[in-house]
């Protein structure tokens, strides 16, 4: 399957596998506990492959074409932390703690050779590996649509998305800045509906490398316009332009414009279900004006996943946390529904 990629990918797993990966267990004595140095190697691949592509490509282009001009990159610092606690400890951590045990529980995972989801519903896809892989792309980019309208409409939900809303300066580390239980939860939706489909966990890395690198950049302080590429560009792809309206500070005399491009890799959902937003105007200011939320910007990186927990609990405990609809957190962080407020944020 993609035979090309997929070649030279594998050869690079094997040599980091054999010269890095095989003597550092061996020499921690962990070899047995460590399991496949292959899965390793490619954990430590992509997460390699990520930071090289933020740091090296999308962080100079913050400096040559910013979308806003910064005095300092202060609020940028958690971000950046964020991200290389996920990708060099917690995802991996994660991946094979958690996500592999899991997949193997539902009867996925490494071991099953046989066809499963599309592939044993259409065996045609057997013979079309590309178009199979673009299919199942496009049901996970749609199935994260839906999930992220849900992190914006139900209350509790938004109480730890709102983390990721709250950055004052929106760059390219920006896109791990989120809470881990969102996480967590996200990942399992993911997983499952990969798992549901027949996707192989090598092509699942593939997926999530993918939308992981269009999502850092989307985030990137950069002023591109995928249009300039082409009038199709931007209806194609999520890019910086369209991802930064996302982050946009709500608006009092247009309460509802925020609510706009949810789209992860493809902004097709956003156009197809009415909520994509392309304008001309200067790019909106990022963040959140609701100031229980905005306060994450004084805290670190752990008294902010605490903070969002305890958010997340007032409103998981009360019924205004399950009733849809945008809110701001008050006394005792429970949900104030902007409709009983009487004015909206
Ligand atoms: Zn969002
Ligand atoms: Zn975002």
């Amino acid at each position: 399957m993609l035979s090309f990629i997929s070649h030279h990918w594998n050869g690079a797993i094997d040599w980091l596998s054999a010269n890095a990966v095989v003597p550092l267990v061996h020499g921690l004595h962990i070899a047995d506990a460590a399991g496949d140095p292959r899965e390793i190697a490619e954990a430590a691949l992509i997460a390699a492959l990520q930071l090289f592509l933020i740091a090296c490509v999308m962080r100079p282009l913050e400096n040559l074409i910013p979308a806003e001009r910064w005095a300092d990159r202060r609020h940028t610092t958690v971000d950046r932390n964020y991200t290389l606690l996920m990708l060099l400890g917690l995802f991996p951590l994660f991946s094979f703690l958690v996500l592999m045990p899991f997949a193997q529980l539902l009867g996925g995972g490494p071991s099953t050779e046989q066809a499963s989801g599309l592939k044993a519903w259409f065996p045609w896809f057997e013979q079309h590996p590309y178009l199979l892989f673009a299919v199942y792309y496009m049901v996970y980019d749609c199935v994260y649509y839906w999930m992220h309208r849900a992190q914006h409409a139900i209350p509790w939900w938004w109480a730890m998305h709102s983390m990721h809303h709250s950055q004052r300066q929106m760059s390219c580390w920006s896109n791990d800045r989120s809470n881990y239980l969102d996480g967590m939860l996200q990942s399992f939706i993911l997983a499952g509906v990969g798992l549901a489909m027949g996707v192989e966990p090598s092509e699942f890395a593939l997926l999530g490398l993918l939308s992981e690198l269009v999502q850092n950049f989307s985030h990137a302080n950069v002023a591109l316009r995928l249009g300039r590429l082409g009038k199709l560009g931007e209806r194609l792809l999520v890019g910086p332009r369209f991802h930064r309206n996302h982050h946009m500070l709500r608006d009092p005399a247009r309460p509802t414009r925020h609510q706009c491009n949810f789209g992860q890799v493809l902004p097709w959902w956003d156009q197809l279900f009415g909520t994509a937003l392309y304008h001309d105007e200067a790019p909106a200011a990022t963040g959140v004006g609701d100031p229980e939320v905005d306060a994450d910007n004084e805290r670190g990186l752990i008294a902010m996943q605490w903070h969002t927990l305890r958010r997340f609990w007032a409103a998981f405990s009360c019924r205004a946390g399950w009733r849809p609809g945008d809110v701001s957190f008050g006394p005792g962080l429970r949900p104030i529904h902007d409709a009983d407020a009487g004015s909206a944020q």
